[in-house]
């Protein structure tokens, strides 16, 4: 890991930096969108949708307690009451004509004097205190305020839900005389919250000023249910039941699976408050997938440009080390180079027991050349030279430029015979090329020899000790006339 990290250390940070910004980048956009939404939820989608449900119920509601308030103030009706409900006959036909004019369910009068209970259809019936379906009336006759509405929820069929407007008569000196009102379908709120419910999966619902759910929609989601000990809401019932103004309040909750925004007002017609909820793991889902793509389209990015990275690093590194190791003239190994190429060869020769030669080269008279010439010249009789030994020699053999106009070669797997031969090839090759073509001495051709100086690596021999003796041998063939080979015993 330390290795890794040493060899590849700005990569590594690179890397890092990448992915830590854009997972910042993503991470701040995730959470400006998600926070956003949320807003949006509660500050605007739920509240215009309570706004909506409201003004809806205004409509149904608003005219049935209309009607209502016009039978209770009614002198016809309050003066039967008084002069003794004589006959029964005009107050059914007027309870008749309100239900048929207003296409009510049902329309009715209960005088608190008699007790007797007259509707449309004319049937009587004479209510009793110790009844539980009569208790309604002793609760409006105790009533603070002029009407209450109540929700018959036991109707047979679920989706008639009747609304029923409970209006106190009074007397012309304000005495509580009876109860008259209608009842009325509920058709076109509870249309209204099926529709906000599957369209825009928006939990619709009502509750009683004790928190009992009273109308939901046809698939609610907690029926017959009080929210004071409905886990989730619950925690923030005492709340929506203490807002008795008609306001909304932006509440939120949690539920085992889900965050819940939800939105509460309180609605005076009906007594109840009005909730509006909206999951929020939903919502965020699409905004998720997008996370998750954004993601992916990222990690793919961050690799492509750390693989192109790394190759360039890693070319960009060859290349150094390869030039460090070069020598520019000639692209032959360096001396820095070689010496660990040799000290390496040496400890393969000895681990494999095979001989291993070096060949030492001194150009004759080279400083003539370069006199004569001129440097430029020089240089190109170098870089044939080493053209020359590159092509004469074996794939295994290393060749380096040892010093301004030597050469070395390293010739491994090979006695000091084979060596010497090997030399003596590349002298005559050498002596007879004519250096000229290359140069633009084109017309006077230009002969260089070379003098050699050969020796095989003995055993547990410092390398010093080896080049020193080639070195002799070169001396050697330096004394004799040049343009030889000479090998060290
Ligand atoms: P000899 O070895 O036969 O005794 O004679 P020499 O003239 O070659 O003698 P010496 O080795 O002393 O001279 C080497 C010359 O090589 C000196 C230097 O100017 C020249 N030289 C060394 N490196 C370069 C190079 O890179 N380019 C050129 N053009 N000349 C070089
Ligand atoms: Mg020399
Ligand atoms: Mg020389």
């Amino acid at each position: 890991m330390q290795k890794i990290f040493r060899k590849y250390g700005l990569l590594v940070w690179l890397s890092l930096i990448l992915i830590a910004g854009f997972c910042a980048v993503l991470f701040a956009g995730y959470v400006v969108s998600r926070d956003t939404l949320q807003r949006g939820i509660t500050e605007q989608t739920l509240p215009i949708t309570g706004d909506n449900v409201y003004s809806e119920i205004q409509k149904d509601i608003l005219r049935p307690v209309f009607i209502s308030s016009q039978m209770a103030q009614d002198t016809f009706l309050r003066d039967w009451i008084i002069d003794g409900e004589q006959d029964s006959a005009p107050i059914i036909k007027y309870l008749k004509e309100i239900k048929t004019k207003n296409r009510a369910i049902s329309s009715f009068l209960v005088s608190d004097i008699t007790r007797q209970y007259y509707h449309a259809d004319g049937t009587l019936r004479t209510i009793n205190q110790s009844e539980a379906r009569d208790q309604w009336f002793f609760r409006v006759k105790n009533l603070k305020t002029p009407y209450e509405t109540n929700v018959d929820l036991d109707m047979a069929n679920r989706d008639n839900m009747t609304i029923f407007i409970n209006y106190r008569i009074l007397d012309y000196s304000g005495k509580f005389i009876g109860v008259t009102g209608i009842g009325l379908t509920l058709d076109t709120m509870k249309r209204l919250i099926d529709s906000y419910q599957s369209r825009f999966h928006r939990n619709i619902y009502f509750i009683d000023t004790k928190g009992n759910i009273v109308l939901a929609s046809n698939t609610p989601k907690r029926p017959n249910l009080n929210i004071l000990n409905t886990p989730g809401i619950s925690s923030i019932a005492p709340q929506i039941l203490a807002n008795k103004k008609n306001e909304s309040q932006h509440l939120a909750y949690k539920t085992e699976t889900d965050n819940i925004l939800l939105n509460a007002r309180f609605i005076p017609e009906l007594g109840w408050h009005l909730l509006v909820e909206q999951e929020l793991g939903s919502e965020l889902k699409p905004l998720q997938e997008i996370l998750l793509v954004n993601a992916g389209i990222g990690a793919g990015i961050t690799l492509i440009v750390l693989i192109i990275l790394l190759i360039s690093v890693r070319r960009y590194q060859i290349r150094i080390e390869k030039s460090a190791a070069t020598d520019q003239l000639t692209s032959l190994m360096n001396r820095q180079a070689f010496d660990f190429v040799f000290a390496n060869a040496l400890l393969d020769s000895e681990r494999s027991r095979q001989p291993m030669c070096v060949a030492l080269i001194d150009i004759d008279f080279f400083k003539k050349v370069n006199d004569k010439h001129g440097h430029l010249v020089g240089d190109h009789v170098l870089k044939e030279i080493a053209m020359i030994a590159k092509r004469s020699l074996r794939e295994s053999d290393v060749i380096c430029r040892w010093g301004g106009e030597e050469f070395l070669f390293l010739l491994k797997n090979c006695t000091l015979e084979k060596a010497t031969s090997i030399a003596e090839n590349l002298r005559s090759t050498i002596a007879s090329n004519d250096f000229s073509r290359t140069t633009d001495l084109a017309r006077n051709r230009l002969s260089i020899t070379v003098s050699m100086g050969v020796a095989q690596c003995k055993d547990k021999e410092t390398e010093d000790s080896v080049f020193e003796r080639a070195d002799v041998a070169l001396y050697q063939a330096k004394e004799n006339g040049r343009n030889s080979v000479y090998f060290a015993e």
